[in-house]
């Protein structure tokens, strides 16, 4: 297949093009996020392949079926961002990657607890400047702590395994209960006795229409004081001006996402020399308890691996035109 990468960079092109040679598709890559501006760069393609923050709408897809776009390979796991219904209307077959390394995206939620907790990023930046002083870096033991785990699909599972080794206490929430957690010791609640009774918060599920802003105003005010919340999923679960409130108020003891609700205008981009025009996203960089990083958990040689494979695969389905178990 002729496939279209958008909202490429240097490391897509160097592991997508290591893995095609044993897959033998024509691949062309573009920085820029597939959007009406650019759509245009599809033309003589055969597919696209596009990323998190390439928003797929109606009016989009109908643009990629005028220039006979036949499939949209999603290199990720979330699909939030595409809509599936016009993409069905148009013809156009919609693959994801459902499966790459869970591990990279559940080591990396513990790194931001530890890294938060432990203050790393404090004392990194005073021993830089000849600070060796200890004050207002304490930090909390794990061990024993509550941890409320939401979602607990392939990273949550991974997730809870990962704190069974700190010594946690673990409660999950969940539309289905993992029958891997519940053997090994995961305890199921409600959202409303997660919410009361965890130190730590971790989101793990997907966003979809039905938990948009779980994190909001009420749910905050069930927390316990100084809970810790950790966002490795989307940035949309979190309504971020709650959040703020309760970071000002003293209720929310730390935060760190490695997703944002606006991140599309933000993320995978070198800004170091512009002015961020987003207030709420300035707010939240203004506090000392809050961690962000650009949408990084994914990030390793392994889960990059997995997802070229399993993208080459899924051309090799649709050029077969045949569905297959990443099909959407
Ligand atoms: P998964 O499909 O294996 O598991 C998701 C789990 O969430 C399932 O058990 C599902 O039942 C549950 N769920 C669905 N709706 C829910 C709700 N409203 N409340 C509670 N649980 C709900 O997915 P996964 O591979 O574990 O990935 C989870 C999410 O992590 C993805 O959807 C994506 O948003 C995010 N993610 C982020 C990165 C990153 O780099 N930051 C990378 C990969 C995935």
């Amino acid at each position: 297949m002729k496939i279209a990468f958008f909202s490429s960079r240097q490391y897509d092109i160097d592991i997508f093009n290591a893995l095609n040679e044993q897959y033998q598709h024509k691949l062309e890559f573009f920085e820029p996020e597939l959007d009406d501006k650019y759509a245009v760069l599809a033309k003589g393609f055969d597919a696209v392949c596009i990323f998190v923050n390439d928003g797929l709408n109606a009016s989009i897809i109908a643009q990629l079926a005028d220039y006979g776009i036949k499939a949209i390979f999603l290199r990720c796991t979330g699909y939030n961002n595409v809509d599936l219904e016009a993409a069905r209307k148009n013809n156009i077959l919609v693959y994801r990657v459902s499966y790459y390394s869970p591990y990279s995206v559940a080591e990396y939620a513990m790194t931001l607890i530890l890294a938060l907790n432990r203050k790393v990023y404090k004392s990194y930046n005073r021993i830089k400047r000849g600070n060796f002083e200890l004050e207002g870096l304490m930090g909390f033991d794990l061990h024993k702590k509550t941890v409320g785990v939401i979602g607990t699909g392939k990273i949550g599972k991974v997730f809870t395994d990962i704190l069974r080794g700190f010594g946690c206490r673990i409660l999950a929430y969940d539309l289905f209960q993992n029958e891997d957690c519940l053997r090994s010791g995961v305890t199921y609640t409600d959202l409303n006795q997660l919410f009361a009774e965890s130190d730590i918060i971790s989101l793990h599920c997907p966003l979809t229409p039905e938990n948009r802003h779980i994190i909001n105003e009420d749910a905050i005010a069930l927390m316990k004081q100084d809970v810790m919340i950790i966002n490795t999923s989307r940035g949309q679960l979190i309504n971020t001006k709650d959040i703020i409130d309760g970071l000002k108020s003293g209720k929310i003891g730390s935060l760190a996402i490695d997703v944002y609700e606006e991140e599309a205008e933000l993320f995978f981009k070198n800004l170091s020399d512009k002015i961020i025009q987003d207030d709420i996203f300035a707010r939240l960089l203004t506090f000392p308890n809050v961690l962000i990083s650009g949408h990084q958990a994914f990030f390793t040689k392994n889960a990059l691996d997995d997802i070229g494979h399993a993208t080459l695969q899924n051309a090799n389905a649709a050029a077969e035109g045949r569905t297959n178990e990443n099909s959407l």
